[in-house]
């Protein structure tokens, strides 16, 4: 037997995100979350409200992933977000400041790789979301391309260099407490600002 859907009312979906009732209406109208509206009444099939929920958290893991790493790379992070965009779920943008220094250039470039990879391995290690199947495939295109740009022949030795660097930082404890809280966060704001990462990566304690 086909089980039917079951239907929410916004005042329900509302406290699953924890946001205002009307802010859920005004989300449905631009589509931003899955909703049909009968009249004048919004109704919410709630598996696609988890489904939604789900794939948002999985967003957020993963931005909170580049977002603790560029910090731990010192790195000038702008900001961070869930707000979908055509082709991506999420960003994480970092100020790259121009120079002529091929080694301070090379550390940046370094440095985006790691926060490139950062991502990934987040969704693996808290959400065991394998790399190859998901559709964050890019980053870790965009990270080869960052290694392979030498054109030295070392491009591989430092690609698994930055690997396990990357690895080994979301294996602590801490900074898994540190990207859980900012994954939280951008559940609840969608968008954080640097300051604010680092606010909370600070509210997190040091082990
Ligand atoms: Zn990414």
């Amino acid at each position: 037997m086909e089980e039917l859907p079951v239907y929410l009312k916004a005042q329900e979906v509302a406290e699953m995100l924890g946001k205002p009732e009307n802010h859920i209406r005004r989300l449905a109208i631009i589509n931003k979350i899955p909703g049909i509206r009968i009249e004048k009444i919004w109704r919410f099939d709630r598996e696609k409200i988890l489904r939604f929920i789900d794939i948002k958290h999985t967003a957020a893991i993963h931005e909170a992933g580049h977002a603790v790493m560029s910090v731990i790379c010192e790195m000038d992070l702008i900001f961070v977000t869930v707000v979908p965009r055509k082709d991506t779920l999420g960003r994480c943008i970092n100020k790259i400041p121009y120079t002529e220094n091929e080694t301070i250039k090379s550390k940046l470039m370094e440095n985006s790789a790691l926060v490139l990879l950062a991502g990934v391995t987040a969704e693996y290690i808290l959400l065991n979301i394998d790399p190859m199947t998901n559709k964050r495939k890019e980053d870790l295109d965009k990270a080869r391309e960052i290694f392979n740009s030498s054109n030295d022949g070392s491009g591989k030795e430092r690609s698994d260099n930055a690997t396990k660097i990357v690895w080994d930082t979301f294996m602590n404890p801490l900074v898994q407490k540190q990207t859980k809280a900012i994954a939280e966060a951008l559940m609840k704001y969608n968008t954080l600002k640097g300051i604010q990462v680092r606010e909370i990566i600070k509210a997190c304690g040091t082990e």
